[in-house]
């Protein structure tokens, strides 16, 4: 695999990606606190059905927006908790380090990229992997992905 001869992450890197994830989860609070405020606002003091279920139907929204978020944010303390034990950077799955620019577009990833695409390939294209397998051939998605 290429990607397992990737260096570690310097400390300049580790530190800006780690501010990356603090700035991240500082923009979700407070984006948290502006739902929360607009759920409130859109309680209805009386008004027909019709309102009713359209606030409804925004807040529902909201909410399934919030959650996502909630579990964004989850994220972001795991990753930061991997800081503390000098394992923010590393693949859960194979151990090696992640790529620099990876971690810049998603701080969050827990996966290097060929880890992850061979993940990605199990749970959407199973089928397609497992004819293709059958048929003696393997299906490399690295180079267009990369
Ligand atoms: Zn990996």
């Amino acid at each position: 695999m290429a990607d397992n001869n990737n260096k570690a992450l310097t400390k300049k890197q580790l530190e800006t990606l780690k501010n990356k994830l603090l700035e991240e989860k500082q923009g979700m609070v407070f984006s948290d606190k502006e739902s929360a405020n607009e759920l409130s606002l859109a309680l209805p003091d009386g008004g027909d059905d019709v309102e009713q279920s359209i606030t409804d139907y925004n807040n529902s929204h909201q909410l399934r927006f919030r959650n996502r978020e909630v579990f964004y944010a989850k994220k972001i303390d795991k990753a930061l908790k991997k800081f503390e034990v000098n394992e923010y950077g590393l693949c859960n799955d194979c151990g090696c380090w992640i790529k620099f620019e990876r971690l810049m577009a998603r701080p969050t990833a827990e996966q290097c990229i060929v880890c992850k695409e061979e993940a990605e390939r199990d749970e959407s294209n199973s089928f397609i992997g497992r004819q293709s397998k059958s048929l003696g051939k393997v299906v490399d998605l690295t180079g267009m992905m990369a």
